[in-house]
């Protein structure tokens, strides 16, 4: 296609996206923390938040009615920049909450490997939509700032359900603490705070509203339940349950 912008733009943004990570004084910190074998889940909320601001930063500088035909982010246009960029910010903190959570786990004596939510898709697609629905990029290019410092903490609020639940099911207790991020925070938000024991635990425990930086975190516990193989088995899905201890006995054995 003539005049197809898309490919030197995406190619400027991962690279100054990559720079910009480098260089990033509280990135390389938390790093640090994670190869001290140190990071918490408090850390990986504020890795999350940083390498979406990074991601925001690049998309201001380089993103605008200027660069964009008709000064429209077009469907096609969107699609090609936001997919692999959000993939790529999944990606980092994905990798960085599995470290820590095999950490965790191995800090209670528990020999499961951390495990990685997959990808909300849907949310991705959902940004593309609302994006390209405009036809002045202008009126729209708040969606490339806080939704994706949203999105990015969303990584790791589904990692620590993926965790919390696969767990859960192969007969364990964590506990999931959430915790305002200041004294204004919200009814709803306010509402959530506290500390859960699975399966007590409300499903919008793992949501956040636009804004919202209350943390998350995840409580190893590596005692087993009493209940855990007998007939109280809380998760109705045998299959699901082998699968969970298959991969429970794949692991051991590798460490
Ligand atoms: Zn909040």
């Amino acid at each position: 296609m003539e005049n197809d912008i898309v490919p030197d733009l995406l190619a400027t943004i991962q690279s100054e996206f990559d720079n910009q990570v480098v260089l990033n004084p509280k990135l390389k910190k938390l790093l640090a923390q994670l190869s001290l074998k140190k990071a918490t889940y408090l850390d990986a909320n504020e890795f999350a938040i940083e390498i979406g601001k990074v991601l925001t930063n690049v998309f201001e500088q380089n993103v605008s009615v200027e660069v964009l035909p008709n000064g429209k982010m077009y469907f096609n246009i969107a699609e090609r920049l936001l997919n692999p960029t959000l993939k790529n910010n999944y990606d980092l903190i994905s990798s960085y909450v599995v470290d820590l959570q095999t950490e965790l786990n191995h800090s209670v004596g528990l020999k499961i490997k951390g495990q990685s939510a997959e990808i909300n898709q849907d949310r991705i697609v959902g940004l593309i939509n609302k994006i390209s629905d405009s036809d002045d990029f202008n009126d729209v290019k708040w969606l490339l700032k806080e939704p994706i410092i949203n999105f990015s903490q969303s990584v790791v609020d589904d990692a620590i359900k993926e965790n919390v639940e696969f767990q859960s099911k192969a007969g364990f207790s964590p506990k999931i603490k959430r915790s305002l991020d200041n004294s204004k925070a919200c009814k709803w938000c306010r509402n959530l705070e506290g500390t859960y024991e699975y399966p007590d635990v409300p499903s919008d425990v793992y949501r956040r509203h636009e804004r919202c930086q209350c943390t998350v975190e995840y409580i190893p516990n590596g005692k087993k339940r009493q209940d855990v193989w007998s007939k109280d088995w809380i998760d109705p899905d045998k299959k699901e349950k082998v699968e969970a201890r298959k991969q429970m006995n794949l692991t051991e054995r590798k460490w």
